[in-house]
């Protein structure tokens, strides 16, 4: 990938987008594909779904646990989604540095804001939201899947209306049609090359050594 060689990982790359947007199948084709990207395992009190496993798709807690790390300041963000609590822990941001990746995380509306709000220097975040083509076929996605009954899914596409209007805080969007995951990793890898060519003031300390420059007038 072009400018590998100056390029220093300082992302926090946020993907959000409502659910059966099929964005968690994205970002998973998007990290088997990219070993410069690190997923953040997030918390949540919501209840495992059968084919969940402990610390690779979330860390699950109780509503204790995620209370006391609320208490010690653990999380970077952290939401109520469907009467659960969602959050992502300041370590999995750490662990991406020492890696020396990007971090990514998927997550919904409320925390995506509350990341772009903060400064999170020496890090920057890119925020990405992936729509569906139709809200039908949201619908259906979310009905396929089998995982939530008919009030959480109705809950859950009520939610999906509001977040979709949230769009315009967000810095890219994505489309993900039916079948076309390839093509949604595409614009997202796309996007990525882009923010990390971009030029900001932690590029130039790093350029002007290199070129024997001090930086000084
Ligand atoms: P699900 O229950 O379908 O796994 O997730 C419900 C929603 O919570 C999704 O929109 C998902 O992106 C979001 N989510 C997952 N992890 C986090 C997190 O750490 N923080 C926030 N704010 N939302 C999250």
């Amino acid at each position: 990938m072009a400018n590998t060689h100056l390029y220093k990982p300082n992302l926090v790359i946020v993907v959000s987008g409502p659910s059966g947007s099929g964005k968690s199948t994205v970002i998973d084709a998007l990290c088997k594909a990219d070993a410069t990207l690190r997923l953040s395992v997030s918390a949540t009190t919501r209840k495992p779904r059968p084919s969940e496993v402990d610390g690779v798709d979330y860390h699950f807690l109780s509503k204790s646990e995620f209370e006391s790390h609320l208490q010690q300041d653990s999380f970077l963000e952290w939401a109520e989604y469907g009467g659960n609590f969602y959050g992502t822990l300041k370590s999995e941001i750490t662990a991406a540095r020492e890696a020396g990746k990007d971090a990514i995380l998927e997550i919904e509306v409320k925390g995506a804001l509350q990341i772009q709000a903060q400064d999170l220097s020496p890090a920057r975040s890119l925020l990405i939201f992936i729509i569906p083509s139709s809200f039908t076929i949201l619908e259906e996605r979310l009905r396929r899947r089998k995982t939530e009954s008919e009030m959480e899914l109705k809950r859950r596409l009520a939610i999906a209306k509001s977040e979709v209007l949230e769009i315009a805080h967000y810095d890219f969007w994505v489309s993900n049609p039916q079948n076309a995951v390839q093509d949604a990793v595409h614009q997202i890898q796309t996007i990525i090359a882009a923010e990390r060519s971009r030029i900001d003031t932690k590029l130039i300390e790093t350029i002007t050594p290199l070129l024997g420059i001090d930086g000084a007038d």
